[in-house]
């Protein structure tokens, strides 16, 4: 007969999202199993994903109080300033970190350095089992549990499971919840670069006709480059000798750097919305990208999935506590209520800004120009628009908010 492990939680997808809710159950003691298809240490690769993350602030704070964020801290880059103009316009708004306070707006990590310290954290508590490398058969939900099968024979029961499997998320399907896609024919273009002058810790986002351009800093004299482009455009781009390739981005970035050299492969991911009719279905709740794909326009997608993951985890130790189920129907209703608006919003912001830069039009562009002038000149609504990038505002689980760390 097969054995049947038995967790309060099991979730399905151990990247950055399904890592981050393993570390916030298992401070809480709450039995929890990841299983990933990855080998948790995976070893290094020469074609490694050069991604970094933006990570706000109310996410550190996060990260912060389950343990895991101090590898992140030190080997992160504070960001102090932003910046974000019209291709190579003088016209900019201009967000000093110094303006809402004396803690940086955010901190740029490289997701390698993230999964590390993710793991490290996960590997100390006891509560939580890694299943990695692994796969599920299939999966069957009834009144009092949910039941995992896994292609090595193995079977794991759980109170409540949880779909952090990604974008294009096959349990999410399973649990007949429906996805949408748009596909925005861009490919997002990713390589670090070192530079010859310090970068003061400025993140810029220049929107060009053909696509947004960011430069976010990295430790040492590096950026990361995040470069939007119509897709096979963007192919051609990244398949460029590391010379034309540092000369492209040169041409964008200007002189403010000084001399570029490429520190990383190139790598292209293409961009894709998906969005989800709910977030939960009978004993399961969606979390991250397989919750919600987004446009990095605004380098969000993971902020809002460890939004998603602080509320689940916080609704799951609060009922643990009182010795209630975490899968029962008006846990899930509390979740259901409390991502909704966030996500519609950060979609909805996200999809917009791509909309409005992608179009050339002169009166379109006049107004964007007079757009940034305006908020560059309001303190209050700059004051707004950087809490909300720094992940300070709104219904915020409570190891978000600036007493948890
Ligand atoms: C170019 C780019 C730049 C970005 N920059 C930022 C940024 O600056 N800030 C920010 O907040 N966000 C950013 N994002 C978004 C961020 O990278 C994603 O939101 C985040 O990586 C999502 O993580 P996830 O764990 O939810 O999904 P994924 O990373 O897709 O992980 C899913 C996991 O599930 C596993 N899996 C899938 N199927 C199965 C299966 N059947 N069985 C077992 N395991 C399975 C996979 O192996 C994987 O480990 C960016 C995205 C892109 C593309």
């Amino acid at each position: 007969m097969t054995e049947i492990a038995r967790f309060d939680v099991a979730v399905v997808g151990g990247g950055m999202t399904g890592l981050a809710l393993a570390c916030a159950l298992g401070t809480d003691g709450i039995a929890t199993v990841v299983v990933d298809r990855m080998e948790a240490e995976a070893p290094p690769s020469p074609n490694a994903d050069p991604r970094v993350t933006a990570i706000a602030l109310g996410s550190a704070r996060f990260l912060d109080a389950v343990g895991a964020f101090a590898p992140m801290r030190a080997g992160g880059q504070p960001i102090l300033d932003i910046e974000v103009r019209e291709a190579r316009s003088p016209v900019a708004v201009h967000y000093d970190h110094a303006a809402v306070g004396d803690e940086p707006m955010g901190w740029i990590v490289e997701n390698a350095l993230i999964r590390e310290a993710l793991i490290a954290r996960v590997r100390e508590l006891p509560a939580v089992e890694l299943r990695m490398p692994a796969t599920y058969t299939d999966v069957f939900t009834d009144r009092d549990g949910v039941t995992v099968d896994l292609a090595d024979g193995g079977r794991l029961r759980a109170g409540l499971l949880v779909a952090a499997d990604g974008k294009f998320s096959k349990l999410r399907d399973r649990l007949g919840i429906r996805a949408t896609y748009k596909d925005y024919g861009q490919d997002g273009i990713v390589a670090t670069l070192a530079h010859a002058r310090p970068h003061d810790g400025l993140a810029s986002e220049h929107f060009f006709p053909d696509g947004p351009f960011a430069v976010l800093p990295m430790p040492g004299d590096r950026s990361s480059i995040v470069w939007a482009l119509e897709r096979a455009l963007a192919a051609e781009v990244a398949e460029l000798p590391a010379e034309a390739f540092v000369a492209e981005v040169a041409e964008r970035v200007g002189a403010r750097l000084g001399d570029l050299e490429l520190a990383s492969p190139v790598r292209t991911f293409p961009l894709v919305l998906a969005t989800v009719d709910r977030f939960t279905a009978t004993r399961a709740a969606l979390v991250g990208d397989a919750a919600h794909g987004i446009h990095p326009i605004a380098g969000q997608g993971w902020n809002l999935a460890l939004r998603d993951v602080a509320a689940l985890a916080e609704i799951t130790a609060d009922r643990a506590a009182l010795g209630l189920d975490p899968g029962a129907p008006d846990a899930l209703a509390a979740y259901e209520r409390w991502r909704g608006v966030d996500t519609t919003a950060l979609v909805a912001i996200t999809d917009g800004i791509n909309r409005l830069f992608a179009n050339d039009v002169t009166p379109l562009r006049i107004a964007r120009n007079l757009g940034f002038a305006a908020v560059d000149r309001l303190p209050f609504a700059k004051r707004l628009f950087m809490r909300h990038a720094m992940g300070t505002l709104g219904d915020l689980p409570r190891r978000m908010r600036p007493s948890a760390a």
